[in-house]
């Protein structure tokens, strides 16, 4: 029998083929290159094509592609086959460490937002030798980084590259101060939870709302939905395992590193957890893990929903980040230590998210912005808008006492005195986790858990590791110009707490009283919607600190501002024309048609019986009727408002006429609809109901 470590990584460029197919001086030199980022040389570019090319045919690939992450949320690919023709008519099969190393798409149909006018259309992919090339459908996938010719990023993998650059360069500087010198580097990781829903593919069929929106537009509510709590960590169904199994086997061979399955709260609710992994690297795989759900569940006859908000009414689906820092010396930065000076160097990492989430709240809760995230995030449901903190118990006692310049104490006892030499020793946090915080310290890491769970994870983590890189940055500056490192130290650690309190927040996120706290008291950013948050990507603190931390250009943030919005408008523009045509070419005719079959019956009653008064047909009619009418004029207050929003050129204009004016009517043009629905008999009703699309999976 084969077991899992027998496959794991089997269709994965890893370390171990390397090691294996090159020889030594090639790996050495790669080695360099993947660990420390040193040129790479021609020779040994194609030596690993070369070696790269035997193995993928010798497994069975007939093409390569650079695989890359352009602005559109997905990967994209192009694929070359390795044919190359030899004079006897027959071919060989190659491949360069030229067409390994760079790769030239056509940029011209990727969103580049105003970048194709001042540029070139041509772009470029750039081999990410610190992610391992994979086969997929027979095909040499090559992670790269997707640039216009005039150098901007066109992807995601390029800021999320240098974002990771910066906080190794600012974590570096502050580990030297403390005598770290033999960490060579610093790594982010992420393990990211995704959620999904499954819904029955033949199901799926029948609703062009899920076939071109991913969500239902339409939908009364269930008779029964998820206040049972019988779904959540519940046993999972035969179909529902076949599945599983069937993707963490395709996802091993894959190498990613699939490893917690369950139940979520929802019906048909599911999550799956990888082990985390270098950023870069969770990101690939995270985008990697989206598409072979989907395809795997399309063998099973299910389809894969990564929409945040597919049903309303229930839970939506997100996304949780688990982030931390590590050396490359196995030491987690987000660890407390065992002596007050691993504590002092601790705390100082702990501070700069502190100060990093609370001054670019902004840009973290602008980062996961989508149209789809929109439904959970400031709707009823967790986490808020409002980004905040949460750090537990003890570590907040620690912050208090160092803050007040107290002594702190755990279990009545006086651990440590606090004076300006001493830092406090305590112990790791173990108090309960608070599941509705969007920004929560679990330990030895954060987890944010704003993100939708159709992002991409890059987005966020770019935010994430360049804000912190600067907190960094600022400690940097200040302590190594510092006369006494150790007072500094403490006065830094002690004015961050005083300064950035305010985000941090141990209660119930999803009350009321929270966000008129946070918003009235606090002076914490409730940003609502997607128009809402993106102009804060425009604010000079924020292009400041991006363009000097050379995360991203100033042309580069202007072009993913248009971008994320011009996504947020077509993707609700799409959503309102799909709700026109199901609302006049399904419910209007079905409704129409089961009001037609009652009339009859009340014609065929009372011939037979004369007299006869026809309640119960006659009541449903004038109910039907009246929301058939309301119906009728909710499309064509939504049609119209399309059409004037059709001539809106300034993409920020549109943006707030979706939010202000289309999805109110989309909302209007539901009501009566899901009302209808609830009246008209089942076998009119044109589509899956709710009911049938949450409990159809057996
Ligand atoms: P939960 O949050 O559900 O209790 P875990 O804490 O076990 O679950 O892990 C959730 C995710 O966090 C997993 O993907 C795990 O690999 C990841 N994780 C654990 N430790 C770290 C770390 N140091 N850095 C980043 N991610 C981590
Ligand atoms: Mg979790």
């Amino acid at each position: 029998m084969t077991t899992v470590s027998d496959y794991f990584g089997s269709l994965v460029f890893d370390d171990r083929v390397m090691k294996a197919k090159l020889s030594s001086d090639v790996y050495a030199s790669l080695k360099r290159t993947i660990d420390e980022g040193a040129s790479l040389k021609n020779d040994v570019a194609n030596a690993v094509a070369l070696a790269m090319k035997d193995w993928a045919v010798e497994h069975g690939a007939t093409h390569f592609t650079h695989w890359f992450q352009p602005l559109t949320g997905i990967t994209a690919e192009k694929h070359d086959s390795f044919i190359s023709p030899a004079p006897d008519g027959r071919v060989i099969l190659e491949f360069s460490g030229k067409e390994l190393i760079k790769g030239e798409p056509d940029a011209s149909s990727f969103p580049s937002g105003g970048l194709r006018a001042t540029f070139e259309a041509r772009g470029y992919t750039a081999w990410d030798p610190t992610s391992y090339a994979f086969i997929k459908d027979k095909t040499l996938c090559i992670p790269t980084a997707f640039c216009s010719y005039g150098g901007e990023a066109l992807d995601k993998k390029t800021p999320l590259l240098r974002s990771m650059q910066a906080l190794n360069k600012q974590a570096l500087r502050i580990l030297k101060l403390f005598g770290n010198t033999d960490v060579k580097c610093v790594r982010t990781s992420v393990g990211p939870e995704q959620e999904y829903f499954l819904v029955d593919k033949a199901m799926y069929e029948k609703r062009k709302d899920l076939m071109f929106t991913g969500r239902t537009l339409f939908g009364a509510k269930p008779p029964k939905g998820q206040e049972m709590d019988d779904h959540y960590f519940g046993v999972i169904k035969p179909r529902v395992a076949a599945y599983m199994a069937d993707l963490n086997e395709e996802l091993w061979k894959l190498g990613v590193l699939a490893k917690t399955e369950h139940n979520e709260v929802a019906p048909a609710q599911h999550e799956l957890a990888p082990i985390y992994t270098t950023t870069n690297i969770a990101t690939d795989h995270n985008q990697l893990t989206m598409e072979i759900m989907q395809k795997v569940a399309s063998k099973h006859g299910l389809v894969c929903l990564l929409h945040e908000k597919p049903f309303a009414g229930v839970n939506g689906s997100g996304k949780h980040n688990n982030w931390s820092m590590a050396t490359d010396t196995g030491v987690n930065l987000l660890t407390p230590g065992e002596t007050p000076y691993e504590n002092a160097q601790f705390l100082l990492f702990l501070c700069a998210v502190i100060k990093a989430v609370d001054d670019y709240q902004d840009l973290l809760r602008l980062s996961v912005a989508t149209a789809g995230n929109d439904h959970r995030l400031g709707a009823n449901e967790a986490p808020p808008a409002v980004v905040s903190m949460f750090l537990g118990d003890e570590l907040n006692a620690v912050l208090d006492a160092i803050k007040n310049d107290e002594a702190y104490e755990s279990n009545g006892k006086t651990i440590m005195k606090l004076g300006v030499h001493v830092l406090p020793k305590f112990a790791r946090d173990n108090t309960d986790r608070n599941r509705t915080s969007p920004f929560a310290f679990t330990g030895n890491k954060f987890e944010f858990r704003m993100l939708g769970s159709s992002n991409s994870i890059a987005c966020a983590n770019i935010m994430l590791n360049a804000s912190v890189a600067q907190s960094l940055k600022i400690y940097a500056d200040r302590l190594e110009g510092a006369e006494d490192f150790e007072t500094a130290l403490h006065d830094m650690i002690k004015k961050t707490i005083k300064d950035h309190e305010r985000i941090i927040f141990n209660g119930n996120g999803y009350d009321d009283a929270w966000i008129k706290e946070a918003t009235e008291k606090r002076g914490l950013l409730n940003l609502r919607t997607t128009p809402d948050a993106m102009s804060a990507f425009l604010d000079k603190k924020n292009i400041d600190m991006l363009t000097s931390l050379k995360v991203f250009s100033e042309t580069e943030i202007k072009s993913r501002y248009e971008i994320q919005l011009e996504n947020y408008c077509k993707t609700v523009n799409i959503e309102a024309c799909t709700m026109i045509d199901m609302a006049e070419k399904e419910i209007l005719p079905a409704v129409c048609a089961y009001e037609k079959a009652l009339s009859e019956t009340v014609s065929a009653k009372t011939a037979a019986v004369e007299g006869l008064k026809c309640k119960y047909e006659k009541g449903v009619i004038s109910s039907l009727s009246a929301l058939t009418d309301s119906i009728a004029d909710a499309v064509e207050e939504l049609k119209s408002a399309v059409g004037e929003y059709e001539k809106i050129d300034d993409v920020t204009k549109a943006s707030f006429f979706i939010k202000d004016v289309i999805i109110p009517k989309m909302e209007a043009l539901r009501a009566p609809c899901d009302e209808a629905e609830t009246l008209t008999a089942d076998k009119y009703w044109p589509f899956p109901t709710y009911g049938d699309l949450l409990f159809g999976v057996k």
